[in-house]
């Protein structure tokens, strides 16, 4: 029995701004965008609370409705979004071939990946249990939440020096928590930190647990118990917010060697462009962006990454 194979002209896969943008700018481009929304629908945005940073919004919305609505939008446009994961792509020849987990096989005149990142964590238990509840993996979403309140940063490059300076204008006191004795940032960044009054660095050091109170459904983070790797001694840290900037890993696994990527695992795209090294293949949003990484940036690459995809195929 020979299997059913759908033919798409653009298949997106990824369900953040980056993904949502690409499908409402490709539906109206009458390009019948299918696209599948991947194992968290809605991306990032759905794990942050309120997002006061995106345009258009003058009270702030939180993350997941306002993932809720591009979803919407999308569909109301046309586009046909789909509950599931793309399991296996195949980019070696046109059109491109792309395997579901729901069984399903497809035939892609152009695909736009836009699959984006995930936050790296620690892997600790009660990090896990306080995710959302004082544990974040984004001091520019979740900062604001912290006004005159002590708060931990846990890493050493330059996201977490950021994160650091960013926070130290808002927070009443930063732990920088250091597993080594020196930062990976870059030096300007390295030597901001350091000489920030509202930042104190704890060289060498740990997070074995993080602690708070819980009564159901409420938590309240309160503190941070860490470890100096060098002399093996135990403390407590009194903060209310414990932000994770340990790096990201873009989703690309399933794309293995057949795109180009740089040597953290991003998607190479040419300069001021989606396109990536495969003709017809397009990347918006976090899975070609270290730099900005915002909701407002993925969703212009996912509107770059549609009219991009609407050109290359009147091309063709
Ligand atoms: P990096 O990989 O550069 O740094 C990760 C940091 O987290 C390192 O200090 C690392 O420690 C530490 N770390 C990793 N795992 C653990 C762990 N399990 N426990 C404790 N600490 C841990 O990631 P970034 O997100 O900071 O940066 C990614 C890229 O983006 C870099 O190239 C950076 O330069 C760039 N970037 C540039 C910015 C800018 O130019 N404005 C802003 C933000 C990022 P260790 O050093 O010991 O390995």
């Amino acid at each position: 029995m020979s299997q059913e194979i759908e033919k798409v002209k653009s298949f997106i896969i990824g369900s953040g701004p980056a993904g949502y943008t690409a499908a409402i700018y490709a539906s109206r481009a009458n390009l019948s965008p299918v696209i599948y929304q991947g194992m968290q629908p809605g991306g990032q945005l759905t794990t942050t609370t309120e997002v006061e940073n995106f345009p258009g919004y003058p009270q702030g919305i939180d993350g997941p409705t306002m993932m809720e609505d591009m979803q919407k939008q999308a569909e109301r446009m046309g586009a046909d979004v789909r509950w599931g994961v793309v399991t296996k792509v195949d980019l070696s020849e046109r059109p491109f071939k792309l395997e579901t987990d729901d069984g399903k096989f497809f035939e892609a005149e152009s695909v736009i990946i836009a699959t984006g990142a995930s936050a790296k964590y620690l892997g600790l238990e009660s990090e896990e249990n306080f995710k959302g509840a004082g544990v974040s993996g984004c001091a520019t979403c979740d900062g604001f939440f912290y006004k005159e309140k002590p708060v931990a940063v846990v890493g050493g490059g330059d996201t977490a020096a950021e994160d650091a300076l960013y926070l130290s204008n808002i927070a009443s006191k930063v732990y920088m928590i250091v597993r080594r004795d020196e930062l990976r940032a870059s030096k300007v960044m390295a030597q901001r930190v350091i000489d920030n009054p509202n930042i104190e660095m704890l060289w060498n050091h740990v997070t074995k647990e993080i602690v708070g109170t819980q009564q159901g459904f409420m938590k309240a983070l309160n503190g941070a118990i860490l470890e100096n790797v060098k002399t093996g001694e135990e403390k407590k840290i009194d903060i209310e917010g414990f932000f994770v900037a340990i790096g990201h890993s873009p989703n690309t696994k399933i794309f293995g060697n057949q795109l180009e990527l740089d040597d953290q695992g991003y998607i190479v795209t040419h300069p001021n462009s989606t396109k990536t090294n495969i003709e017809g293949v397009f990347a918006a949003g976090d899975v070609q962006d270290h730099t900005y990484r915002q909701a407002i940036t993925a969703a212009g690459s996912g509107c770059m990454a549609a009219i991009e995809s609407e050109r290359w195929l009147g091309e063709q």
